[in-house]
């Protein structure tokens, strides 16, 4: 392995020991704390997603230039087209088959510590696993939905980016370049990554919940880590309803860190 390459992984292993350490002392609903075990677990899953959609990213700003027609960019400094390739080209199916691969394991094990979590807290065992095939569906379901959401946005960064070079009249270089450092983004990763925890993890949990007969759920927000959640704090519903804020589960906003008890 070139010498560039270990000191990227050394780095890499070392902010994801970073970001493991301050989640831990970030405000998380209580809920997500009942038991130590799924608790650690989720943060160090969160973790190792953090670092797969940051290196995700960092092989996408790599590919991404590559797929603009640069010839048409040249004419497109007086036309008002982009050259950004389409959405069905065979590249971008390529992006989203990496990415997916890249992000269902640990998609999978959040999920999984999600439905453990409310095996200890109802003390009803299931014998929920990352095997489990109710798990294996829901993390496929969440991996799709996230695939496509985060390729739009990137094809969304890419048309920006090539706009701002049309506009400054860059040359091919530059405009590579700005491309490049528009996705290769870690504050992106550690957003997605914040964001997905929590949806998978509550999918996991709702599984759980349905399984073994909950009634109703309720709502817990932390005012101070998620004010804008704080209105429907302690709304209780019917497990088959959705919250008056529209939401049947957390997360409700990006970097939302709220729970639910289930009630039986
Ligand atoms: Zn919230």
């Amino acid at each position: 392995m070139a010498q560039a390459d270990t000191n990227r992984l050394s780095l890499l292993n070392a902010r994801r020991e970073v970001s493991q350490g301050l989640r831990a002392s970030e405000d998380w609903q209580p809920s997500y704390k009942r038991n130590s075990e799924t608790f650690k677990a989720l943060l160090a899953h969160e973790a190792q997603l953090e670092s797969d959609v940051a290196e995700y990213l960092f092989r996408l700003s790599r590919n991404a230039p590559n797929y603009v027609d640069w010839a048409q960019y040249a004419g497109s400094l007086k036309a008002a087209s982009n050259p950004l390739l389409n959405a069905d080209d065979p590249v971008w199916a390529e992006e989203q088959l990496d990415l997916q691969r890249a992000v269902i394991d640990a998609i999978t094990l959040i999920v999984a510590t999600g439905g453990q979590a409310g095996e200890l807290t109802y003390g009803i065992d299931l014998g929920i696993s990352n095997l489990s095939k109710s798990v294996l569906e829901a993390a496929r379901t969440q991996v799709a939905g996230l695939v496509t959401g985060m390729t739009e946005t990137s094809r969304d960064l890419i048309r920006e980016a090539i706009k701002q070079s049309i506009a400054r009249g860059e040359s091919v270089d530059l405009a590579r370049d700005r491309i490049s450092k528009v996705l290769n983004n870690p504050v992106r990763a550690e957003l997605v990554a914040h964001t997905e925890s929590v949806n998978a993890y509550q999918t996991g949990l709702k599984n759980f919940a349905v399984e073994t007969g909950a009634k109703t759920k309720t709502w817990e927000s932390l005012a101070r880590a998620c004010p804008l959640c704080a209105p429907i704090d302690g709304e209780t519903v019917r497990i088959d309803k959705t919250f008056s804020n529209g939401k049947d589960r957390p997360s409700a906003h990006p970097r939302c860190r709220c729970g639910l008890i289930y009630n039986y």
